[in-house]
């Protein structure tokens, strides 16, 4: 019997219905897959069945990298590692689809790295389905003028298309986590908006949202040294909240950025 590390986020997922639905919202056969932090394999045995090209798992765990080891022999490739210090580009030579019920304590980070390591429409996946904490998901989903619309749902929005997949009560994982998960879908956008360099979204998105209930007039300036040629250009009004800016805005505001630090 494994014990579960607390340390490592280990809620095993024991639930056939959500592992079915997980399943269910792409094809696996004849496809190349990654699954992140597997655990003891539960979602890993039913990739199997549905005879994918290849499958690579990626576990941080010793002792759950040995179990899957001893379970799928060479039927899948373990890498034992932190999947935050893998070079996900040079796993494989075609586009994976990526599975993870991933550890709630880095979800956020292993998303961002993903989404701002892509350079020019190389990615590296197809589809990534992947569960988070439903808090953190909701964030990633959210919509402008909503009350959890920020940094997280716009350097999302940037690059990937999202759906809502499902809720998943705690009841559905061994031992159960205290809070409630959501699975979430993502696809990669072909025709993202074009920035030199992603740290110009996320320090306008960082800085604007600083204070999220007050008028962006305050960050507007600091940034752009109050220059309003650059505000009436795109439009926006400067009695407004961060929250009220949609997606395009932003990433144009990156962009204005970036012209002024050239
Ligand atoms: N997917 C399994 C297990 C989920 S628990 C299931 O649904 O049953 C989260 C898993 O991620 C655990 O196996 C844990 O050991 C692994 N993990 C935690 N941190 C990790 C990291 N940084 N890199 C890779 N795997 C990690």
């Amino acid at each position: 019997m494994i014990k579960a590390k607390k340390s490592l986020g280990q809620n095993f997922l024991i639930d056939s219905n959500v592992i079915t639905k997980i399943l269910n919202t792409v094809n696996i056969f004849d496809q190349s897959i990654l699954e992140i932090g597997p655990g003891t394999g539960n979602l890993t045995q039913k990739i199997l069945k549905k005879n994918p090209k290849k499958i690579i798992v990626i576990e941080k765990d010793d002792k759950l990298a040995l179990l899957l080891k001893k379970n799928f022999g060479s039927k899948i490739e373990i890498i034992n590692k932190d999947v935050l210090k893998v070079n996900e580009k040079l796993l494989h030579n075609e586009r994976l689809i990526v599975f993870g019920n991933l550890p709630y304590n880095i979800s956020t980070e292993i998303l961002c790295k993903w989404i701002l390591n892509i350079k020019n429409q190389n990615f590296w996946f197809s589809h990534l389905i992947l569960m988070f904490q439903k808090e953190v998901a909701d964030r990633i989903i959210a919509l402008p003028d909503s009350k959890n619309y920020g940094r997280l749902s716009i350097i999302s929005n940037w690059k990937l298309y999202i759906k809502k997949i499902c809720d998943v009560k705690p009841s559905s994982f061994s031992p159960k986590p205290k809070i409630d998960s959501t699975i979430l879908y993502f696809e990669p956008k072909q025709n993202f908006f074009k920035l030199n360099n992603s740290k110009s979204l996320e320090k306008i998105t960082r800085i604007f949202f600083n204070h999220r209930r007050k008028m962006i007039k305050k960050p507007y300036n600091l940034l752009f040294n109050k220059n309003l040629e650059i505000a009436k250009k795109l439009n926006i009004n400067l009695n407004l909240r961060p929250q009220n800016l949609d997606f395009e805005t932003y990433f144009k505001l990156a962009d204005e950025l970036e012209k002024l630090s050239c």
